[in-house]
């Protein structure tokens, strides 16, 4: 498989050159490169074929087929032609000399395209005689233009014969089996040569859940050396206490919850270091689980420290915790850049003499001179606000501390376990019982009014309004002008009645805390923002969320901003104003109304933006497939990943000679030797 293509007939100095410049290099590359699509070459009755479709029909020449000359070397041929009880008119451009090919009486087959309306046929090919089919569908390549399609075929089918014998099957026998899947020499030959549609679908099959295999088995790969190479601690907590903690919350925790929990402690009981991503919806219940699994540590005589991107969040969550462990002899703390000097300094001797058992703050937590006594586990909010440098340094504030990544931004799972498939994902997707429902509306702009009258009444009622502004793509000057204008419109608006404050990118961290404290002070009764205000704030009285612009955004950012409201007991409601132009457009505005569940947004936003959008263009991320597609094939990617992660865990995969070639896998992408870690 490793031969040149120049082994081949007809595979010359030019030909070899302009194959290596599509990236085939060997027989094998060649007998691997994947169809674009396949033409339907199966005779069709002219009542079944589809306008604008290429078809193959037969038929008998009904009219002398005669030539017009036009413009310079131009010419149209023409002939009717009879086929079942149509009579097709046939045209064939600029080749005149197909004249002699057939004439009147004569049976011939035409390929070409279609018009059903004018029952016209466009020819390309014309073949004397009856239809002499070879294949029914035939595969066509992106070749760009560096090589005839004819030519490709040739040498495809040539090396099929000549080498297909030595095609080594890449899929364990029991795999092969388990899911009936085609061998690799049988799919290499259907894959270019199907002979029904059924073979093409199964090629592709096998060649879909390859492709998710190889890949997954790199990621549980890594994944065992990241736990395993990394020696983490073993934290022997004490059950009874926390369970008593549990029986001690004002409420029962959600199976999803329960199942997080197990999941966690597990990992932190093993001699393991946890890698873990926590996902769930914004008030879903992550907090409750990140204290249930701080306390654990604690009890196992660990510290613990609990990482957030803002001020705000780290007081609301310092406050809940204190309150919550306070009663069970927990020291906890708050670290975030506002402690200074003298309270900054025992804070942090403290620390080190192992006296606070649990820090909750900011970056001010990855500071050089804070230090742990024995830190055992280690918990950031919003993980994808730090970058990864900022979660190395907190991770190495202990010895291989336990690690957990919470995100209330729902990754659709099939990315989740893509992009971050060397981790182990744990879900809430269920949401704790009584929960109101935010009822969303969407309005068009020219309801506007209605929308302002409607707050308004929410505002005497004593609650609270976010307006959020356009968001204008790439240019922060504009959204900055935009939470100008929009600021501007609404003081006047409410002038004398209700007090409107403005939260922007421009503002200092200082200035945003302080505007963000007296919103949740409700000193300010609307908040105008651009999307800075996206991040877990909590103002439970805030019953009001205004969208501008609603289609600029993706739907899971217009679920987590939605997830502002809807914090406290009150009824909360959603407005989204929106004027979308595509059908895309009105499509999303209708799944924000119909559903407040963020993981069918996510999963619909991935079908309707495709996984390129998802996280931005920026850090994707996502590994390119050859034939696979993470949307469509997600079920089979599901499967393939549990398959590998059974296959690493299995002692015989490592070392079988029937594994020699997964292993290899392995070995060639550097897994093993750990060069991806950090
Ligand atoms: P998240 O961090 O996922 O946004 P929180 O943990 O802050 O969610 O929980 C949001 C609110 O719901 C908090 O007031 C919390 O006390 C409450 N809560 C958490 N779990 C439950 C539950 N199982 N049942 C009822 N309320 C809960
Ligand atoms: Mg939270």
């Amino acid at each position: 498989m490793q031969l040149p293509v120049s082994v081949l007939n007809g595979a010359g100095k030019e030909t070899e050159m302009s194959l290596a410049g599509i990236g085939i290099l060997t027989v094998g590359d060649l007998m691997e490169f994947v169809p674009a699509r396949y033409d339907d070459m199966r005779l069709k009755n002219p009542s079944e074929a589809a306008h604008d479709e290429k078809v193959t029909i037969e038929g008998t020449i009904q009219t002398e087929p005669s030539v017009m000359y036009y413009g310079k070397k131009k010419s149209r041929l023409t002939f009717k032609m009879l086929s079942g009880p149509h009579v097709i008119n046939v045209t064939f451009f600029n080749q005149p000399y197909l004249k002699k090919k057939a004439g009147i009486g004569d049976t011939v087959t035409v390929t070409g395209k279609w018009d059903r309306h004018r029952l016209a046929l466009s020819g390309q090919v014309l073949e004397a005689g009856q239809y002499r089919r070879e294949m029914d569908f035939e595969a066509v390549y992106l070749l760009r233009n560096a090589i005839s399609l004819k030519l490709f075929r040739k040498l495809v089918l040539q090396a099929i014969d000549l080498y297909g014998s030595y095609i080594e099957e890449t899929l364990p026998e029991n795999i092969l089996r388990k899911y009936r899947l085609m061998d690799r020499k049988e799919a290499i030959r259907a894959l270019h040569f199907p002979e029904s549609q059924e073979e093409m679908k199964q090629a592709r099959r096998r060649f879909v859940y390859e492709e998710f295999f190889r890949f997954q088995l790199k990621m549980q790969a890594l994944r065992k050396v990241i736990r395993e190479q990394s020696g983490g601690v073993v934290q022997k907590y004490d059950l009874v206490k926390l369970k008593k903690l549990i029986d001690s919350l004002p409420f029962e925790l959600t199976n999803a919850q329960k199942k997080a929990v197990n999941e966690i402690c597990a990992d932190m009981k093993s001699r393991y270091r946890m890698n873990r991503l926590l996902q769930g919806d914004v008030g879903s219940g992550k907090t409750a689980v990140a204290t249930l699994a701080l306390y654990a540590s604690v009890t196992a005589g660990y510290q613990g420290a609990l990482m957030v991107p803002t001020e705000i969040l780290a007081e609301q969550h310092a406050k809940s915790l204190h309150d919550m462990l306070e009663p069970f002899g927990v020291h906890t703390a708050l670290l975030t850049g506002t402690v200074k000097g003298k309270k900054r300094r025992l804070l942090l001797e403290t620390l080190a003499a192992g006296e606070i058992d649990i820090l909750i703050g900011t970056h001010a937590l990855i500071q050089d001179d804070v230090l742990f006594h024995n830190l055992g586990l280690v918990i950031t909010d919003e993980q994808h606000r730090f970058g990864v440098n900022q979660r190395r340094i907190l991770r190495g504030k202990g010895k291989n501390p336990d690690v957990l990544f919470m995100t209330a931004t729902p990754i659709p799972r099939t990315l989740a376990i893509t992009v971050f498939g060397e981790m182990d994902v744990s879900i809430i997707n269920e949401m704790p019982a009584g929960r109101k429902v935010i009822e969303t509306y969407w309005a068009k702009e020219e309801m506007l009014g209605r929308v302002l009258d409607f707050t308004e009444k929410e505002l005497r009622k004593g609650r609270q309004a976010y307006v959020i502004c356009p968001l204008i793509e790439e240019s922060e000057k504009l959204d900055f002008q935009n939470a100008l204008d929009v600021h501007a419109q609404l003081s006047s608006y409410f002038h004398g009645k209700f007090t409107v404050g403005l939260m922007h990118g421009r503002l200092s961290g200082d200035e945003k805390e302080a505007v963000m404290k007296s919103f949740s002070a409700n000193e300010l009764n609307v908040l105008v923002s651009t999307t800075v205000v996206e991040v877990g704030v909590n103002v439970p009285n805030a019953t009001v969320m205004i969208i501008y612009d609603a289609e600029r955004f993706g739907l899971s950012q217009l679920h987590q901003l939605r997830g502002r409201v809807g914090r406290g007991s009150e009824q909360s409601y959603c407005m989204l104003i929106a004027d979308p132009k595509s059908e895309t457009g009105k499509e999303r505005m209708t799944a924000m109304t119909e559903t407040n569940d963020g993981f069918v947004l996510s999963e619909k936003d991935l079908e309707l933006r495709g996984p390129g959008d998802f996280f931005g263009r920026k850090q994707s991320g996502l590994p390119e497939f050859k034939m696979a597609d993470m949307v469509h094939d997600y079920r089979v990617l599901e499967t393939a990943r549990e398959d590998a992660q059974t296959f690493i865990d299995s002692p015989s995969f490592w070392t079988d000679e029937e594994y020699h070639l997964l292993r290899t896998i392995l070995t060639e992408s550097g897994v093993l030797s750990n060069e991806k870690l950090d």
